[in-house]
């Protein structure tokens, strides 16, 4: 076997995919081929660190995962669309950086594989040489694509007509998943400035103040943040971590205050920037505990849907606090368009 035959049939033999005289003749190979030991193994490598990356315990990937699943093309990709999509990963490997870079792009791109299945990159390769493609940053592949997700429409208060919202009820998910969150209370020295912050709100009675830091001005940055809440008078600090986020897939958001003591709590995805919303939680920052803010999803949000971010809320008699969020909302089952539009949800309050 020559290196050519070897590398063409690569993919096969990762995939454990060839008949058996061929895998000896390529395992022989690489006995002999110290080259090709080596572009082997990296494939190995970069197999199981995709495999893993695609099983990131993270609920609102693996919702968005199954959505891939459900609405790749099964004619035109045959009957493992996955396994296409670990094939097109392996096959552009180039243009990322490195391995984590390709599980970055792994969940920023799966919005995108619904529509055409592959078809954006094949898209590229009709205009572009593998050359060029592999000569592609990975950072400016990722901004395209975070440019390509910003490009669905947003309209905001939009008036939606009868046989519209008909179309919602039918894209609509019922058993949306809303993970439980927990954060962790800190004191913080007085003299710490928290930095790449969003600017500090005030409590209502400005009584304190909090902050989202570690997303950068417009949060839209990547990575975990943490919450910090000062006091007015005492300038006494506090930071809230994200409890139970070893894997660093979520991060604090936005932060709103209802009153001078809770605080409305946007909890999303932390890497790439496909995503700016997410979940809605209740966070008391005296005692630091933390409710979902609306476990029943009487928002009626598709799976998928993210808050993306509060706009007002009014204290009602009987403990209940009406809250007015923006919601995206998808205007395909592929999640490929989406608008915002406002809900009104009604919690109780303690
Ligand atoms: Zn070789």
């Amino acid at each position: 076997m020559d290196c050519m035959v070897f590398r063409k049939r690569l993919n096969d033999l990762v995939e454990d995919n060839i008949a058996y005289d061929l895998k000896d003749a390529m395992l022989q190979h690489i006995v002999e081929c110290e080259e090709c030991r080596t572009v082997y193994e990296d494939e190995l490598s970069l197999d199981a660190a995709i495999k893993k990356g695609l099983s990131i315990d993270s609920k609102a990937f693996k919702s968005s995962r199954t959505q891939i699943m459900k609405s790749i093309d099964k004619n035109k990709y045959g009957t493992s669309p996955m396994k296409k999509f670990m094939n097109h990963l392996r096959k552009y490997r180039g243009t990322y950086t490195s391995i984590a870079a390709v599980i970055t792009v792994a969940i920023v791109i799966t919005p995108y594989i619904g529509k055409s299945g592959l078809g954006f990159t094949a898209k590229k390769s009709e205009n572009m040489s593998n050359a060029q493609i592999a000569s592609k940053s990975s950072e400016s592949f990722k901004n395209e694509m975070s440019t390509a997700k910003s490009a669905p429409k947003m309209q905001s208060n939009s008036v939606k007509g009868q046989a519209e919202a008909k179309q919602d009820t039918s894209l609509a998910i019922t058993n949306r998943d809303i993970p439980e969150r927990a954060f962790e209370k800190k004191a913080l020295n007085k003299t710490y400035m928290p930095n790449f912050n969003n600017g500090w709100t005030d409590s209502v009675n400005k009584k304190y103040s909090a902050t989202v830091e570690g997303r950068g001005i417009s949060s839209e940055d990547e990575g975990v943040a943490t919450i910090v809440v000062k006091e007015a008078v005492t300038e006494n600090q506090w930071a809230f971590n994200l409890l139970n986020n070893e894997d660093q897939q979520s991060s604090p958001k936005s932060v709103y205050w209802i009153d001078d003591e809770k605080l409305l709590v946007i909890v999303g995805i932390a890497q790439g920037h496909a995503s700016k919303g997410g979940n809605l939680y209740m966070l008391n920052t005296n005692t630091a505990e933390t409710i979902t803010a609306d476990p029943k999803n009487t928002a009626n949000l598709q799976n998928g849907s993210e808050i993306m971010r509060v706009v007002s809320t009014n204290k009602l008699p009987n403990n209940q606090l009406e809250i007015n969020i923006e919601v995206s909302v998808y205007d395909d089952d592929i999640q490929n368009e989406f608008h915002a539009e406002n809900r009104i949800i009604i919690v109780p309050i303690k």
